[in-house]
């Protein structure tokens, strides 16, 4: 059936039975997932959870990546106090595309208790207009969060009526908060908005400037060997480089979209042979809907993290494009001299222990990086759990007894997990590892905009700093020394996963 381009994205608990509520090993979530239903892990939840994440805030993460774009948080004023730690990297990162770029400009409509009776509608049109007038965007995106969808506000109604009175693209991203527990439901979100108001607006040829039959022939040429690599904030521009190395390498090109990329950019996405996502968990609602209304194929499989990783991603990418020999040269080629440039770390990291906690497929292919390296897999942790875990699952090589632990936050569970199976180092994102810090163990972020981590420069990269992390750990030593944990002794005696309810 055909995918239709709702107001807003459905929550990933109805669209995809996906959840946040797991315990066990790797095999018994393996065999869960080979079930006829898929696993259908939306039925568990937990009796005592300690936070989860807010859709509204990746949604927010991304949005303000856009250049020449203007966002609007159209909500209390909190709402988007999040964003303030991203700034900087975001900036950076914009100015990695274009020198030129400014920071992200981003306002509220400072909604009250007063517009909680009387409507939010009012300061959102002022919000626009100003907007509009005061930094002429390219577009202006209003992320509505949970208060005008409490209170009603039709905030797509409001910006179809004000497209004609500015000049911006007007764009509504419908991310409240409270609607799901799946803080992954943010991508579909982004994505809605995209499709609903930038992708549409196709540039048709016969409008464009090119006037004669070479031009045309050079075009359909690239077309066809272009593809866009979809970058939803997980990689930094050295990985999109080191990407578009290997497919430049396949005599490919390569667009990166939808993060760091200005709106008009949203129509050259029809101007590409493939769609390619490299998480599983990120595209599948955009791509999807790119090939159902305009016909361009996708591959959503593994992230190219890792060598196996990567010569999977790779090889999917050159079976479509039918050069699966240049590829296999290519990945041969690549493996040899990260193999030579390995020795050394794997020298230094064989048998050590790591814990893995991040995004569902981010984490596996972590792991086997990691393994890779000569160490050993103590446990895992993924935000969330659902069918696009599967075929990355099947082909590792991770020990069934592995314990998997899925929570979207709820660092008490990681805190006592990690206590019980005393890792070497944790791998994981830098916003929940300061009470993971604050056990004496070494902590490498899962993810640094400013560092490599994908394909063979990111393998290496990876390396170098588990090494120098795990030769010298004194600062968490320091922190478990000094600074107490905010979990009592009965807790870490309990069984880890004594909350979670089916
Ligand atoms: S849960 Fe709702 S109110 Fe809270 S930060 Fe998220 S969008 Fe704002």
């Amino acid at each position: 059936m055909k995918t239709k381009i709702e107001r807003a994205a459905p929550p990933r608990e109805e669209r995809l039975q996906a959840g946040t509520a797991f315990c066990g090993t790797c095999m018994q979530l393996r065999e869960r997932l080979g079930r006829k239903d898929g696993g259908c892990f939306n039925t568990a939840n937990r009796s005592f959870g300690q936070s989860f994440g807010c859709q509204f805030t990746l949604s927010l993460a991304m949005l303000n990546t856009l250049r020449n774009t203007v966002v609007i948080v159209h909500g209390p004023v909190g709402c988007g106090f999040w964003s303030i730690g991203g700034y900087g990297a975001g900036r950076n990162m914009k100015r990695l595309r274009d020198p030129a770029q400014n920071s992200t400009i981003q306002i509220s409509t400072n909604l009250d208790e007063n517009d909680v009776i009387s409507g939010g509608e009012k300061k959102l049109r002022e919000a626009v207009l100003f907007a509009d007038r005061e930094w002429r965007p390219e577009a202006i995106v209003v992320a509505s969060s949970c208060v005008p969808a409490l209170i009603g506000d039709d905030v797509d109604t409001i910006l179809s009526q004000l497209q004609g009175s500015v000049s911006a693209d007007l764009v509504s991203v419908n991310c409240e908060g409270f609607k799901t527990k799946l803080m992954a439901t943010a991508y579909d979100a982004v994505y809605n908005g995209i499709l609903k108001n930038l992708t549409k607006k196709k540039i048709e040829r016969e409008n464009l400037t090119v006037p004669d039959k070479l031009d045309d022939i050079v075009w359909e040429y690239n077309k066809a060997h272009t593809v866009n690599v979809l970058n939803v904030g997980s990689m930094g521009r050295s990985d999109e480089l080191e990407l578009q190395r290997l497919l430049n390498a396949l005599e490919l090109n390569v667009n990166f979209l939808p993060c760091f990329s200005s709106p008009k950019d949203f129509r050259r996405v029809l101007d590409a042979a493939l769609n390619v996502s490299i998480c599983g968990t990120h595209d599948d609602y955009y791509v999807k809907y790119i090939h159902e209304e305009y016909g361009i194929p996708y591959i959503i499989d593994s992230m190219p993290i890792g060598r196996k990783g990567t010569s999977r991603w790779l090889m999917n990418i050159a079976r479509h494009f039918n050069i699966e020999e240049k590829a296999r040269l290519l990945i041969e080629k690549e493996d040899a001299a990260l193999d030579k440039a390995l020795e050394p770390y794997r020298a230094a990291l064989k048998g050590k222990r790591a814990y893995v906690s991040g995004g569902e497929l981010r984490i596996f292919v972590t792991a086997e990086l990691v393994k890779d390296l000569g160490m050993e897999i103590a446990g895992l942790k993924s935000h969330h759990i659902d069918k696009f875990v599967k075929p990355v699952m099947d082909d590792l090589e991770i020990s069934g007894d592995t314990y998997i632990d899925i929570a979207s936050q709820h660092p008490f569970e990681q805190a006592n997990l990690i206590r019980k199976i005393k890792p070497d180092v944790i791998l994981m994102h830098s916003g929940g590892g300061n009470i993971t810090a604050k056990h004496g163990l070494p902590v490498l972020p899962l993810f640094n905009p400013g560092n490599s981590y994908m394909a063979y420069a990111g393998a290496f990269d990876v390396a170098c700093r588990l090494k120098r992390l795990i030769s010298n750990s004194q600062f968490n030593r320091n922190m478990q020394k000094y600074r107490s944990l905010p979990y009592r002794k009965e807790w870490y005696d309990k069984e880890v996963f004594a909350y979670i309810k089916e």
